[in-house]
């Protein structure tokens, strides 16, 4: 059978490879000169990711790709990385916050998904915790305020980005573009047929699957439903001189930021003698960018001592909509556009209905939108003219 696959990014070739391995004959389809979409990076010496930085090996989705030899080199978060870790909290970065300790041993509790995470963590942890709790969530969620959000859809993201076991984090060597070729490389060695800079207007005859964002999902199937909450943050990307005491990580219990110097765990992200710090903060409702990037330096000036005059790069940018789904308070990631449309045409993407954490939800679905588009039965012949 034939199978269109439309969109390159991390959906896209996920796609392709699955279905290629069921057997089908894949096309796929890329507006864009390079593949990758969201999980590209900027060319060396400055090796800074479009987004993604990390991928979570504790997840169903890394043992899927793990099996078949899709993931490319990477490195766990080193213990001194872990153990480096520090907090803003109170206008002060420090070790972690009591409040946060203290949640983080609540390993049986479980949250409901029909209240807002603020007003169940208040109740059960109190509002100093609710609060600092919500807040560092911003690492994760890209969000000004995640207390609104359904408190399950929080409360499972801290208890993951807390496990006690050594954190699953995993950071790609040479940046997420150095995956994205390699997930090129084995979907051409399956037969995936690829074509770039070519943007699909229409849509194709037969089964289809449609791994770009929703909001290009959502005109490209004339479907005004396809809708849904995303973040919305300021990115920072720096170069900075070398400078012991650094922090590896800074979550912000105080405003939602996060910051992470990566080139402690692979220094080729970096010119020798220099750090990468990605910094992000999230854009509050009505906010003007001038307004956001004050909040963000002022997270670097508390975390990064000297920053400014150590600079030798920087790269700014805003990603609305880009960072995946956020469940609002009485909804679950089964209430979001499903990935069966009907008529052999299948979603993929990180604002569908699929389970996990951020890019998760873009390989989950991608698997299983390939298994759906290939299942017996539904071949090019059989698909109903669109
Ligand atoms: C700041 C930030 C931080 C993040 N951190 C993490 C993280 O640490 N870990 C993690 O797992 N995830 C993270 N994510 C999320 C992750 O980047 C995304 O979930 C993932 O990259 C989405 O992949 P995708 O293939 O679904 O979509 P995209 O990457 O958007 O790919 C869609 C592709 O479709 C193409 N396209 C669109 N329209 C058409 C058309 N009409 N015809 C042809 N092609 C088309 C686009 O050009 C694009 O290449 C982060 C995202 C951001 C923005």
């Amino acid at each position: 059978m034939e199978l269109t696959i439309v969109g390159g990014g991390l959906a896209g070739l996920t796609a392709a490879i699955a279905g290629a391995e069921r057997g089908a004959d894949v096309t796929l389809f890329e507006s864009h000169a390079t593949l990758g979409g969201r999980a590209r990076s900027t060319a060396p010496p400055y090796v800074a990711n479009d987004g993604p930085h990390v991928l979570y090996g504790d997840g169903a989705p890394y043992a899927w790709l793990r099996r078949r030899g899709l993931v490319s080199p990477s490195k766990a978060l080193p213990l001194r990385g872990a153990l480096g870790a520090r907090w803003r909290y109170r206008g002060r970065v420090g070790g972690p916050p009591a409040e946060v300790l203290g949640a983080a041993t609540r390993r049986r509790l479980r949250a409901p998904h029909d209240v807002d995470f603020g007003a169940w963590a208040t109740e059960r942890l109190g509002a100093a915790t609710a609060r600092a709790v919500a807040n560092m969530m911003g690492v994760a969620l890209f969000d000004a305020d995640p207390a609104r959000l359904s408190a399950a859809f929080v409360w499972d993201r801290f208890q993951r980005v807390t496990a006690p076991r050594r954190p699953s984090a995993r950071y790609l060597i040479g940046g997420w573009g150095t995956w994205v070729d390699h997930l090129v490389e084995q979907a051409r060695s399956r037969g995936v047929r690829i074509a770039t800079r070519t943007r699909v207007d229409a849509l194709p005859e037969g089964p289809t699957i449609v791994a770009t964002s929703l909001d290009a999902a959502r005109s490209l199937l004339g479907d005004d439903g396809l809708r849904g909450e995303s973040g919305h943050t300021l990115m920072v990307d720096l170069g900075l001189t070398r400078r012991r005491g650094d922090p590896f990580l800074v979550f912000d219990s105080d405003e939602c930021g996060y910051l992470s110097r990566y080139s402690l765990v692979d220094p080729t992200l970096a010119p020798a003698g220099e750090d990468l710090v990605q910094a992000q903060m999230p854009v509050r409702p009505g906010e003007s960018r001038a307004d956001v990037r004050l909040r963000l330096e002022t997270l670097l000036d508390a975390a990064l001592p000297a920053w400014r005059e150590r600079s030798t790069w920087r790269r700014e940018q805003m990603a609305r909509g880009r960072t995946g789904a956020l469940d609002l308070p009485g909804r679950t990631w089964r209430d979001r556009p499903a990935i069966d449309r009907g008529a052999g045409v299948y979603l993929a993407g990180d604002r569908v209905a699929a389970p996990g954490l951020l890019g998760e939800v873009a390989l989950t679905s991608a698997v299983r939108a390939a298994t759906l588009a290939t299942a017996p039965g539904n071949t090019r012949s059989a698909a109903p003219t669109r």
